[in-house]
């Protein structure tokens, strides 16, 4: 079934029509916060809703990504058509990693991918895309931050995010901290500057001033609950 609200095209199976309403009135409400971000006029995007992980794996492996039968990945962007493929969530909570997941999270995941889609609208040189600052945005956008988690410290080194991101543990929450850091103490203009050309940032030097930030933050943080005991 497919439905077109604005400029968004939902594909799904019948049987997941509640799931789709839910989808595209998130969608209507969050994506323009993001285009907002970004500073660009809204595009046309589509959405299809899979039910079945094997032949959502299958296209993204057409697509060229490679996805086993175990693999985490529950979502993908497609930026040259700006298409968005996510699992149903009834099948979404039963991808690893994916098991605790809430509804909250599987519509973050949504926008997760639509950061994505956003970004490289704004990109000056598309083939020049560091991951670690690809997935921080999308991941702090979208408000998958391991803040919330207690976690509050970056342990890996610049190097692990910059070439060896996906298979450095917490790499996803520690680059969304680093955009948090940037975020926060950029103006929105500079902000932007940095995300035309992420690939001029250095990943060492952000490490280090993301941990002290949030060394910073957290004895701030500590010095208002004293003065509230
Ligand atoms: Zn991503």
């Amino acid at each position: 079934m497919q439905t077109i609200s604005k400029n968004i095209t939902l594909n799904f199976n019948q049987k997941d029509v509640e799931l789709a309403k839910e989808v595209i009135t998130f969608a209507r409400k969050k994506f323009p916060e993001i285009e907002n971000y970004f500073e660009i006029k809204t595009f046309p995007v589509a959405i299809n809703i899979w039910d079945d992980f094997d032949k959502f794996a299958k296209k993204m492996c057409e697509g060229g990504a490679k996805i086993g039968k175990h693999s985490s990945v529950v979502a993908n962007a497609s930026k040259d058509e700006d298409v968005i493929d996510v699992l149903t969530f009834e099948i979404y909570k039963t991808r690893p990693k994916h098991e605790k997941s809430t509804f909250e999270d599987f519509k973050k995941t949504i926008l997760h991918e639509y950061v994505h889609l956003c970004h490289q609208k704004i990109l000056l040189d598309k083939t020049k895309m560091p991951a670690f600052m690809m997935e921080g945005i999308a991941t702090y956008l979208s408000k998958q931050n391991l803040l919330a988690k207690g976690v509050a410290k970056i342990d890996c080194s610049g190097a692990d995010l910059m070439q060896n991101f996906y298979n450095t543990p917490n790499a996803y929450g520690y680059s969304g901290l680093v955009a948090e850091y940037l975020d926060k103490t950029k103006t929105h203009k500079q902000m932007l500057e940095i995300l035309k050309e992420p690939h001029k940032v250095d990943a060492n030097v952000l490490v280090q001033e993301t941990n002290l930030f949030l060394q910073k933050n957290r004895v701030k943080n500590l010095k208002i609950c004293d003065k509230s005991v």
